[in-house]
């Protein structure tokens, strides 16, 4: 069994209305820890703190971050944000192996000076920018979102300590570090599967990453804005995949954070399997 932690805060919307009730059965379970954005417990411990200014200024310009205050969504986006870069600390810490961070607003689309798309600031690069504070070196970022993920490349397109691989609709030369697969439309589940495990594995066990960070949108599932024909069935199937790469490389060390997707069933049917298989709560 792995230490999972889940980090959720209240502001998510509609898709997230059923959560965290959707989680019952999960939450009570002594190796699922949960950071709650609402409680303050007595001794902190649980308790999920928004990303700071300080902490948001080592990867987006002091702009940027003045432009997003005045969008009235700062506060969803700093804690979003903030679950992240927490559950990097916890997982370097060695009080969990692994997470999922429920967000208001995705990562992707946030770069250096730049946001949109739903995303106002990039956690995974916030925590990865914390944890080389901490002396990590080594990390990779595995995108399923529908969509190219334009401001992750933009932050660390020359930063060869990130292995970015971007499933979308691009097929970009490999860029060494920086990958693209092209994923068309009305694609099924298992060429999905087939064409990520394909680019990644090789790529993960010769980069030796220290942590995994996965942009997990459902976005691409049929009947989405994203629709590339997957299935809901493919998201855990996704997360047993990059999973057991985490388990070969380092040890178990992933986070997953929600990216893109719209649909309320969807969510309720897939982050519940996402996160029974990150906890490998079926191995009990
Ligand atoms: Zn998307
Ligand atoms: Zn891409």
């Amino acid at each position: 069994m792995k230490r999972t932690g889940i980090f959720f805060t209240y502001f998510q919307g509609d898709r997230l209305r059923d959560f965290p009730l959707a989680l019952e059965g999960l939450l009570c379970r002594e190796n699922i820890f949960y950071y709650d954005a609402l409680y303050d417990s007595t001794d902190g411990l649980f308790y999920l703190e928004p990303a700071s200014e300080r902490e948001l200024l080592k990867i987006h310009s002091r702009e940027m971050v003045a432009r997003v205050r005045r969008t009235g969504d700062y506060e969803s986006a700093a804690y979003s944000a903030g679950g992240t870069i927490q559950a990097a600390r916890e997982i370097a810490a060695g009080r969990l192996d692994n997470a999922f961070v429920f967000t208001s607003f995705g990562d992707h689309h946030a770069g250096g000076d730049f946001f949109g798309g739903m995303c106002y600031f990039n956690g995974a690069a916030l925590a990865i920018a914390d944890l080389k504070d901490k002396g990590l070196r080594r990390f990779a970022i595995v995108d399923t979102d529908a969509h190219h993920a334009d401001g992750t490349r933009d932050i660390f397109a020359n930063d060869e300590s990130v292995l970015h691989v971007c499933c979308c609709w691009q097929d970009y030369a490999d860029g060494k570090n920086n990958v693209d697969i092209k994923i068309p439309y009305g694609i099924s589940d298992e060429e999905f599967l087939n064409r990520l495990e394909r680019a990644l594995e090789s790529r993960v066990l010769q980069f030796q990453p220290e942590i995994i960070f996965w942009e997990f949108g459902y976005d691409a599932t049929r009947g989405e804005y994203g629709d590339k024909g997957l299935s809901p069935d493919c998201h855990p199937r996704i997360a047993s995949l990059v999973k057991s790469l985490a388990d070969r490389v380092c040890q178990g060390r992933l986070i997953a954070i929600l990216c893109g997707g719209s649909s309320r069933s969807i969510a309720r049917y897939t982050i519940p399997r996402i996160i029974n298989c990150l906890a490998e709560v079926d191995k009990i």
